[in-house]
């Protein structure tokens, strides 16, 4: 279940990881990309550390509207809107309910009905569709599986955003977008959520 406490944690790790790692997401997007989804993402995750930092949610929509208000307006690139996006679709969804599986899956309808992508187009839907697959079946997700979802978009061709410009070319690399999807699920396991 999320609530307001392990949902703040979630996203303030969740910041961290990207801060931490920036420069190896933006080294990812660069043979499949244009280089700058760790220097995007980490303009967001600033802004939203700081814009959680010493304010008081209620609730957890409450927590989730703002992490999509910063990462919209923050991140820039594809992926801004798509984190955007799917935040709002989970803030939407926890005024409903604060279990994990329709949250998540709110999410993942987010990022496919701004982006259009299915499974296999090698994007951040994979590593989403795995986690919510996962929790569909009430099976643990632990780190590992996490890397394996991550890691598994190196086999694939893109056929979204820029990585598909490049056809079978994009074989061979993660696709960066799942790596830090692969950070926001690690944090979300560390917080206790899943
Ligand atoms: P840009 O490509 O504009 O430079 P980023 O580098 O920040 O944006 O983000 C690239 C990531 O966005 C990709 O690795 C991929 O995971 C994700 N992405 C791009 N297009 C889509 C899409 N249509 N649907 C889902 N994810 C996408
Ligand atoms: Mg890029
Ligand atoms: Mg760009």
């Amino acid at each position: 279940m999320f609530t307001v406490e392990n949902t703040l944690k979630a996203l303030q790790l969740f910041s961290q990881k990207v801060e931490d790692n920036h420069v190896y997401l933006s080294e990812l997007d660069t043979p499949i990309g244009d280089g700058d989804h760790g220097f995007n993402m980490n303009r967001g995750v600033k802004a939203l550390s700081s814009a959680l930092e010493g304010q008081d949610f209620n609730e957890v929509f409450e927590v989730f509207q703002k992490a999509a208000m910063e990462l919209m307006s923050n991140v820039g690139g594809a992926s801004g809107p798509l984190y955007g996006s799917a935040m709002l679709s989970m803030a939407k969804k926890a005024k409903e309910t604060t279990d994990v599986l329709p949250i998540v899956q709110a999410g993942l309808e987010g990022i496919q009905k701004r982006g259009q992508a299915q499974v296999g187009d090698k994007t951040m839907v994979d590593v989403w569709q795995q986690v919510v697959d996962a929790l569909e079946k009430d099976e643990t997700i632990d780190a590992n599986k996490i890397t394996q979802w991550v890691e598994s978009t190196k086999d694939l061709k893109a056929n979204k955003g820029r990585a598909s410009y490049l056809g079978e070319r994009s074989v061979g690399y993660i696709d960066p977008g799942s790596q830090s999807s692969g950070y926001f699920f690690e944090s979300l396991l560390e917080a206790g959520v899943i």
